[in-house]
Order: C-alpha cells, then structure tokens, then sequence
C-alpha cells in the first residue's frame, strides 16, 4: 500500500543524454536547463509531489565521471537526507551502474530510496524513453508503505520500467531501450499498469530511526585484470605486482576458473605474497565463482584468491574502492569482501 501522504523528492542532474535538447540554432543536443524540468515533463505534475531539482556543475557526460562525483553525490544526499523521502538521480547510461554500485557502499543504513535513470534519447525528442524513466524513478522514490517508511529503500536503478538493485546491474545495450540487465538477482519493481514492489527481495535498513551513515572515503588504488586467450606473462605481471595497486580483480572464465600455467599461478602468488587483495570475478553475464568445482579454481583459492560469488565486475570495483577506503588492513579487507553488505553479492 501507498501511503497518500505527499511526499517530497529531490531530483539530481548530473548530466548525460536524458537531459539533452536539441539546440535550433546549433542543431546540436544541449543540456537543458533542469529548473525547467516540470515544463518539459509536466506529467510530473499530477503527482503532487514536493519535487526540487538540483544540477550538478559542470554537467558531465558520464564517460566522464569519477569517484569525486560519488563523494559529491554522497555529500549532496547527505545533507539533504531529511529534507526529502526519496532522491532520483539523473545520470548518463555510460557509468550508471559503476556510480549506483558505488553509492549502495557509500551510504551504510539507507532508509530512503536513491533511484538512478537516465535514457537513451534525450527527453526534448519526440520517442524519448527519458519521460518514461523519469516517471517511475519519481513514483517509486516517493512510494510508502502504510506507516510511512519507504517501499524500496535502496539505490537502484530503474530503466524501462524495470526497478533494479544498483550493484546487481550492468549495461548490456548501447541503443536498445532496455540499456541495463541485472542477471542474478530479479527485479525490485515492474512498472505496468501499476508498479508491482517484490517485497520479498527489496531489503530494509537496520534500523528506521538511525539514520544513514556516509562513508565518503575511497581508495582507488585497483586494477582489473580480463582474462583472454593468448594473454602474456609480461602483461598479466604488469598488472598484478603493479606497485601502484592495493587490490586486483580478475575477470575469469565460467566458474572462475584461469589457465593452470605454471607462469601464471607463479604470477598471482607473487602479487599475494606481496599482501595484495586478489578478488575473482566471472566474466559470464549471470552465475558465479565457484573455486571449488575445477582444479583451476582450486589452486587460485589456495594462492589466497577471495571469491566475488555472482558480483559484477562494477560492483566489485565499487566495494574494493569503498573497503579499501574504510580499511587499512587487506586481510580485514578480504573478510569483508567474503560478505553480503548490500545485497550485492548471493552467498
Ligand atoms: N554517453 C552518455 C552518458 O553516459 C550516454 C547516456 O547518457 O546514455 O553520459
């Protein structure tokens, strides 16, 4: 049930095709500017939502993005937090799902929804699927249950009207309308007629009354590592020993599994023994690691590799950046990477 209460949203652009017009007399797309947002989509209107909006300076293209816009998207929300019941970021396709996984670690006990959209064509064009995006991000940012907490209190991200768990999603088409899929864990919401919550998977926060904690601190001090056939010993070298790195994902194959070479198994040893976090990350689309069914698998486990179970490559980026951050200590680093935190992981 849906509270009637009216309920209050902050709307945060930080830039990429959703709020892009064509320009007449450049004949070009060009932000918008977002104060206007209620007159480009005056649907928004009937909702009788208190909807502010607040634009991001520079508006980036999200190819651009990087942890200071986290930090700041962190920051933002964070002082906002009780003025809103609901915050929908708006947010190129490109990096959506690195920038939701992110916030998801940022923000530890969330009781309100943070929901990301964005669209494929500008929403100022005829077909834009950015009204429709729009839409249901803001329904389902402002959605209560009966005593008045928040529906979904999670970041998501929600796209042709499929409500997902931000960690859990990847972008799979460049121009397709359905940009992102989250292979491994189903949808939090279907928006069809009405929008149909899975109260079963959305995950509440520990406690109502605490309130979020902010965890504004990262360390991207990490590399990953894709796996192909015909990769070189040089090359594999470089990137795991690199002095630069505290932590190294690989991107394996199937189950995590990666070549039985001597050369390589030396390699991952060494960059162990040099107390370096090791996370194993498949490179299929759904399914997990499993380090035990293969002996390649095994013998990454017993040089020390930690398991991502069904993580994306993003989400794992994003929690090593956040623990890494919040840690000093790898060992405590490759126990926390062991644990479900925010869902992202299926254990
Ligand atoms: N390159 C754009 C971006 O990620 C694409 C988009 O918005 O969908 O910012």
């Amino acid at each position: 049930m849906t509270s009637s209460q009216k309920s209050s949203i902050l709307l945060i652009y930080t830039g990429g095709t959703i709020g892009m017009k064509v320009d007449p007399t450049l004949q070009a797309l060009t932000p918008f500017d977002f104060k206007q947002i209620l007159e480009e989509v005056p649907e928004l209107r009937k909702f009788a939502y208190r909807i502010d909006s607040w634009t991001f300076d520079p508006l980036i293209d999200s190819s651009d993005v990087e942890p200071s816009l986290w930090i700041a998207l962190a920051e933002l929300i964070e002082e906002k937090y009780e003025d809103y019941d609901g915050f929908v970021i708006l947010h190129g396709t490109d990096t959506m799902a690195y920038s939701a996984s992110a916030l998801s670690f940022m923000i530890e006990n969330l009781s309100k929804p943070v929901i990301f959209t964005g669209s494929q064509l500008p929403i100022g064009m005829p077909r834009t699927d950015g009204k429709e995006n729009l839409i249901s991000a803001v329904e389902i940012a402002a959605a209560k249950d009966a005593e008045g907490h928040a529906l979904v209190p999670e970041v998501c991200i929600c796209f042709d009207n499929i409500l997902m768990r931000g960690n859990r999603t990847c972008k799979m088409n460049s121009d397709n309308f359905r940009a992102f899929r989250s292979e491994n864990l189903p949808p939090l919401a279907e928006a069809g007629i009405s929008i149909r919550y899975d109260s079963n998977i959305i995950r509440r926060p520990a406690s109502w009354d605490e309130g979020p904690t902010f965890r504004k601190t990262l360390d991207t001090r990490v590399a990953i590592l894709k796996m192909h056939p015909g990769i070189t010993p040089q090359i594999v070298r470089d990137i795991m020993c690199s002095p630069d790195t505290r932590a190294v994902i690989i991107e394996t194959y199937g189950a995590g599994n990666a070549p039985s070479k001597e050369w390589f198994l030396e390699i991952v040893q060494a960059a162990a023994s040099m107390g370096k976090v090791i996370l194993n990350v498949t490179q299929c689309i759904a399914g997990s690691v499993n380090m035990d069914i293969y002996a390649t698998g095994k013998c990454l486990k017993d040089a020390g590799v930690v398991s991502g179970y069904d993580s994306t490559t993003e989400s794992a980026l994003a929690k090593l950046f956040y623990l890494l951050g919040n840690f000093r200590d790898n060992e405590e680093v490759k126990r926390m990477l062991e644990e479900d935190l925010r869902g992202e992981i299926s254990k």
